[in-house]
């Protein structure tokens, strides 16, 4: 039972949040219609088109993902419209299952929730939609589900390819400030994403980046909304207010994490998410268990899934991990409930962290029974001297896992 020291919340999102945060987080709130909190406004509204990568608007909501989920589809779609999205795992499920509330008609690509998007086959729907009946297309680009991270340029090139006007939507929600990712480069016209994964902040705040085109559709587009209207947001934005009580103590937290992006520099960012991610494999690898994520171009740089053995519970390898190590693990959702357990490896997650996480993994593994070789923190160690090295360990006889 460790119960000295910190505990270890290695879920993919919320990730712990650094102490510069907590502090910036934790000072008096200021009037949001004064001059003082005029400045805050322009800085984040600014900073967060340096995270997404873009010089089109941002909006900020009080939400959580979620509501910057709804955000998108309600300013930009009609009751009725179709549009074109691809089964990668849980989150990309709900996303369907919220448009279809919303009244949208969703052609959905299915998936084994083992592989990213294939833009080949969104190539193959838009170039069959002759009557251009598709309004958008809409993916997740880390799905926090499965760690598996899909290309959103060669989604991309599959809409030019097919020469399909549909919207191009993208769930970057916990692949803002953990991967690259390119709003502008990329042609993305809404890009979703929220607080509490890569950009290491509390739970709170909601994002919709927003292109041209995507302005144009919210000027004709049917679904009603008067909460997440993007044009209540912009007017008052262009002067660094909002249309109502922002979350100020969680802008304050914002300002912070991204000055933190900027000291680390992006590049460096995305560089430590890889390392670390190639470190928990090498682990995964030696101690016999098996990457959820099928192709290896397509590992996710901010959780691991692993796949138990059959015949154990992940759930119950979680409950002792939290009991002995006093580290939260990720839980499987919905089909991979119990079948694996998830890494994270996001957001301010440092080598000596992981090392600790992975201790707190070998650890549980041992106490709870479950067939596997020693060794996995010794791999990770090997990775993180020597990168790439290539990973050669055997199978361990009677642990094959499944899907
Ligand atoms: C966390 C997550 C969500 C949901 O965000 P909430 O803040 O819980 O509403 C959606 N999509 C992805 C890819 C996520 O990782």
């Amino acid at each position: 039972m460790i119960r000295s020291g910190q505990h270890f919340l290695q879920i993919p999102g919320p990730s712990p949040i650094p102490e510069r945060i907590l502090r910036a987080i934790g000072t008096q709130v200021i009037d949001h219609r004064g001059p003082k909190f005029q400045n805050l406004g322009h800085e984040v509204l600014e900073g967060c088109q340096f995270a997404f990568k873009t010089a089109a608007p941002v909006v900020i909501y009080p939400s959580s993902g979620t509501g910057a989920w709804e955000a998108a589809i309600v300013n930009t779609l009609s009751a009725g419209d179709k549009v074109l999205m691809v089964e990668t795992g849980h989150f990309a499920t709900l996303w369907r299952q919220m448009a279809a509330r919303l009244g949208v008609d969703v052609e959905f690509i299915s998936g084994d929730w083992r592989h990213g998007v294939d833009a080949a086959r969104i190539n193959e729907s838009l170039s069959a939609d002759r009557a251009k009946a598709i309004k958008a297309v809409m993916v997740v680009h880390n799905e926090t589900s499965t760690g598996v991270t899909s290309d959103i340029a060669a989604v991309r090139q599959a809409i030019d390819q097919a020469a399909h006007p549909a919207l191009l939507m993208v769930d970057a929600i916990s692949s803002l400030g953990s991967i690259d990712y390119r709003h502008d480069d990329w042609g993305v016209d809404v890009t979703v994403s929220c607080s509490q994964k890569g950009l290491m902040l509390p739970p709170g705040l909601g994002f919709n980046a927003i292109s041209a085109k995507a302005q144009a559709a919210s000027r004709s587009n049917g679904l009603r909304r008067s909460y997440w209207d993007w044009n209540e947001m912009l007017k008052p934005n262009s002067s660094g207010f909002f249309p109502y009580t922002p979350a100020t103590n969680l802008l304050y937290g914002l300002r912070e994490a991204l000055a933190m992006l900027r000291e680390e520099g992006l590049d460096a960012v995305f560089a430590r998410h890889k390392r670390l991610a190639a470190a928990t494999r090498a682990a995964v690898r030696a101690w016999g268990l098996e990457i959820l994520c099928l192709n290896p171009e397509e590992y996710s740089p901010v959780l691991t899934a692993v796949l138990m053995p059959e015949g154990y519970d992940a759930d119950q390898l979680r409950k002792v991990v939290l009991d002995i190590g006093d580290m939260s693990l990720g839980a499987g959702l919905a089909q991979l409930t119990g079948k694996v357990f998830r890494i994270g490896h996001l957001g301010g997650c440092s080598e000596l962290t992981l090392m600790g996480a992975l201790s707190g993994v070998e650890l549980g593994l041992a106490a709870a029974g479950i067939p596997h070789r020693p060794g996995g923190i010794l791999a990770a160690l090997e990775e993180l001297k020597t990168p790439g090295k290539p990973d050669a360990c055997p199978a361990v006889p009677g642990t094959s896992a499944h899907a």
